[in-house]
């Protein structure tokens, strides 16, 4: 992942220093863990983040986790796999399928995150399981956001629910409502809301977020994050847990070579899973969000 290249060579070269030592002492470890926390904080990871993620592998490495398998140099490397697994989120987690359909997902975040080309990836995604998604242009803030939610569905072959042309600027609450209940009509089994951002964090698109959500009660609200936006993901990521109170989090822009470790952060601060990746413009350049894996290529 472009996103965490530097970050991922930073600690691949430092794991790859304690190769040549039998056996470790403490400043061993007491120097790879000073390491360990620079590379990290120069990746954007957030502070908090970094102190505790840093504290916990300092305590297993001098710790006695003495295991007959494995050199002390693998040890430290698989204590940072662990727990970077662990600041990822751990388990993967999937999308939460409603029992009774059609299950609604809601998409939140800044301007320019990538909402609606995920709106289309996640449809294209879905349709290829066998679902039969709908998506629900609420983005009636950015001039072309209707028109580009129908481009992407057009390209996904999913269809679009849009306020009529001509009904003046509309009501995003009520386009989002009535776009669940066509889907409920029609029978759709999944419905996507695509909602208006903002280039920053505001209260106005906060509350009519939330409006949304209170309006079709979602299964899951994605806060859709740009991986590049560095270290005011942790800001915004709070604003929006606190404004919208999100189910699970995606990923966007990884292909990136900006440091992406901010968004490494957001699980870690938010507590909420990261359930997909996004890695390019093309509506195919999307991924299930596995922590281990995740974590193997950002040590391999
Ligand atoms: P929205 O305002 O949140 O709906 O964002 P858009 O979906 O319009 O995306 C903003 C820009 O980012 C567009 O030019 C997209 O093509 C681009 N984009 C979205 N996702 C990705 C991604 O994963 N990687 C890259 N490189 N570009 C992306």
């Amino acid at each position: 992942m472009a996103a965490f290249g530097s970050l991922s060579t930073r600690l691949t070269e430092t794991l790859a220093k304690l190769r040549s030592k039998g056996k470790l002492t403490a400043s061993d470890v007491d120097g790879t863990v000073r390491e360990i926390r620079r590379a990290l904080l120069d990746a954007d990871v957030a502070l908090e983040v970094v102190k505790s993620f840093t504290a916990a592998i300092r305590e297993r490495a001098l710790g006695a986790e003495v295991s007959e398998a494995l050199n002390p140099a693998q040890q430290v490397v698989k204590i940072v796999n662990d727990e970077l697994v662990g600041i990822l989120g751990g388990e993967t987690r999937r999308l939460e399928l409603a029992k009774q359909p059609p299950t609604v997902i809601m998409l939140a975040g800044l301007q320019g995150a990538g909402k609606t080309t995920l709106a289309g990836k996640l449809a294209k995604h879905l349709a290829g399981q066998g679902h039969t998604p709908l998506l629900v242009a609420s983005d009636l803030q950015r001039p072309n956001a209707v028109t580009q939610l129908q481009v992407v569905g057009g390209q996904a072959g999913v269809p679009v629910f849009a306020p009529e042309p001509g009904n003046g600027v509309g009501d995003p609450v009520r386009v989002a409502r009535d776009g669940v209940a066509e889907a409920r009509r029609r029978q759709h089994d999944v419905v996507i809301v695509d909602t208006a951002g903002r280039l920053g964090v505001d209260a106005e698109m906060m509350q009519q977020a939330a409006s949304i959500r209170k309006a079709v009660q979602p299964d899951e609200v994605l806060f859709v994050i740009d991986a590049m936006i560095g270290q005011d993901a942790v800001a915004t990521a709070r604003a929006f847990q606190e404004g919208v109170d999100f189910t699970g989090v995606v990923l966007t822009k990884l292909d990136g070579d900006a440091r992406g470790g901010a968004a490494l952060s957001i699980r870690g601060v938010t507590g909420k899973p990261i359930l997909f990746a996004s890695t390019g413009e093309g509506l195919d350049d999307f991924e299930a969000f596995h922590p281990d894996r995740m974590a193997s290529r950002i040590l391999d």
